[in-house]
């Protein structure tokens, strides 16, 4: 594999001490009610990261508790947007006053890339101003058709408790897709982050405390999907749960929280694909590609793991990608010139490669990579940079969820199967067109089954540009005013003005 770019250990100096984090609770950091705790390894360099109070049901039903408490009080649901506003602003500057501190965190704890984490880090604080501006301007609706003595208003309220759980691939910027528009609306929580990469929603809970946050506004609670995760999807104090993290797991989350009918809304898996024509833009499109599928070594839910692209431009594809695959840097994820870090644990590389020896099994070819990556100095989980082509659509490596840096590569000759192709999922998250044709790019965005479409670009967000899936990868959206909407409750107010009602019983 010499020809593939391998960036090995560098001097770079790594934490003596591991983070102690705590459960934050009614303002408070606390440790377990049973002293429990839970350590993190670094899945790049090995070494104990963190170190972290794991939750029980005792711990969990103390911050729904807290939360609940501060939300019936009115001491956040019902003071101003502006407000509300100036403490998301706060917390904005406060995360890029401590980027640095969080990213390095962060990259230890995923094996993420320290470049990435940096931007990570600094795009959320993006994420808390959109956040602030929508905490100002939101507003409800007005009736005033319905005659001349009736007024009818509609108002937007705070659903409530919220629960919020969040998965490993991106810890920081996935919280802060939620927190910041759950708490514009006025709601309360109480925060999950994975067992894998607990530590920079810890640090989040220390900015929101100095950024002066009452107490009991945001509880964090660590530990595992069990018991934590599970208590609070169904406490019947909590009125609604966010969730990002697999399909199985938010299909547990839908049945479990369906005894109390509390609201839930889903951030989950895709199977996303890029879909090149023949006349598209050949070098923008492979740029794109080797982007889309090593971007955090593909562990994103957004990973576009397939391509499917047009037979007369397959090989001269196929071949741009395999080319620019070994120039990007896979290795040490403390260098800063790093593109592609760690996977996040051994059983997940064993998944990653069985997806890749099944699909060869089934007659697939692998054109580059398909094995374990070996990077001098670092005793982590490395996968090659992975192109499998001659791949059909009954292949599991073609509809399924791989999760890693492995391109699948389908062909064809028609819109029609184009389309019927890239519907070929229980997912539905995002789906890419690649042609210089207007007509082709709206017709398949018009067509294709997915949350979000990307016309001649990929993975291009925006807070206002709103997120989420159809299908299976999802239900709800994320960001944008929209994300807002899913923690408001809305309600009717019918006001008569005068005594104009016609009385209902009739008098004598
Ligand atoms: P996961 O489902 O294993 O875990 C996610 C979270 O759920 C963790 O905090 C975990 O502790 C918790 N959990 C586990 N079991 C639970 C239970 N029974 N009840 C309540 N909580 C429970 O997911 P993961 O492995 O951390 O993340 C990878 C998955 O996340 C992938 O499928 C990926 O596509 C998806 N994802 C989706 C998006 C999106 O926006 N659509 C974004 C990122 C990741």
């Amino acid at each position: 594999m010499n020809d593939l770019t391998l960036i090995a250990a560098s001097d770079a100096r790594l934490p003596t001490d591991p983070f102690i984090g705590r459960h934050l609770i009614d303002g408070a950091w606390c440790d377990s009610i049973d002293g429990g705790s839970f350590d993190r390894h670094s899945p790049s360099h090995g070494i104990l990261v963190s170190r972290s109070a794991q939750g029980t049901k005792a711990d969990t039903d103390a911050a729904i508790a807290s939360a609940r408490a501060a939300f019936d009080s009115g001491v956040w649901s019902r003071i101003s947007g502006k407000a509300r506003a100036t403490a998301l602003l706060k917390v904005a500057d406060l995360i890029e006053a401590n980027v640095e501190r969080i990213a390095i965190l962060e990259t230890l704890e995923s094996g993420k890339p320290i470049s990435q984490s940096r931007a990570e880090v600094s795009g959320a604080a993006d994420l808390w101003r959109y956040a602030a501006s929508l905490a100002r301007t939101m507003h409800g609706d007005s009736h005033n058709t319905l005659g001349a003595d009736i007024l009818g208003v509609v108002i937007k309220e705070p659903i409530g408790v919220v629960s919020i759980i969040t998965p490993w691939n991106f810890p920081f910027w996935i919280l802060s897709q939620k927190l910041p528009f759950a708490l514009a609306a006025g709601c309360t929580c109480v925060v999950k982050p994975s067992e894998l990469t607990p530590s920079t929603t810890v640090m989040m809970g220390e900015l929101l405390i100095e950024a002066g946050l009452p107490a009991g506004v945001v509880n964090i609670v660590l530990g595992h999907g069990q018991p934590v995760g599970a208590r609070m999807a169904t406490h019947d104090a909590v009125d609604m749960v966010t969730f990002t993290g697999s399909t199985a797991v938010g299909k547990h989350i839908t049945a479990a929280a369906s005894d109390t009918l509390k609201k839930v809304a889903l951030e989950l898996g895709g199977k996303n694909p890029q879909v090149i024509f023949p006349d598209a833009d050949i070098d923008q499109a492979a740029d794109a590609v080797t982007f889309g599928v090593y971007f955090n070594a593909g562990e994103c839910c957004n990973s576009s793991s397939r391509i499917i692209v047009h037979r007369d431009v397959a090989d001269a594809l196929v071949e741009k990608v395999v080319a620019l695959s070994r120039k990007v840097t896979f290795g040490d994820p403390l260098n800063p010139a790093t593109q592609v870090g760690a996977i996040i644990s051994a059983d997940h590389q064993d998944k990653i490669d069985t997806y890749v020896k099944d699909a060869v099994a089934a007659g697939a070819e692998v054109c580059l990579g398909g094995a374990e990556l070996n990077v001098p100095g670092l005793e982590g989980k490395f996968y090659q940079p992975t192109v499998v082509r001659n791949v059909t659509p009954d292949m599991p490596i073609a509809y399924e969820e791989v999760f890693g840096p492995v391109l699948s590569v389908l062909t064809f000759e028609t819109m029609d199967e184009a389309i019927a192709m890239a519907n070929n999922a229980s997912y539905g998250l995002s789906a890419g067109v690649w042609s210089q044709n207007i007509d082709t790019c709206l017709e398949f965005s018009r067509r294709v089954q997915a949350g979000t479409v990307w016309t001649n670009t990929w993975m291009d967000g925006f807070p206002e540009m709103t997120f989420g899936g159809v299908k299976q990868s999802g239900q709800g959206r994320e960001i944008g005013s929209y994300g807002l909407d899913e923690f408001l409750e809305v309600k009717s107010l019918v006001m008569r003005i005068g005594q104009t009602r016609a009385p209902w019983v009739r008098n004598g």
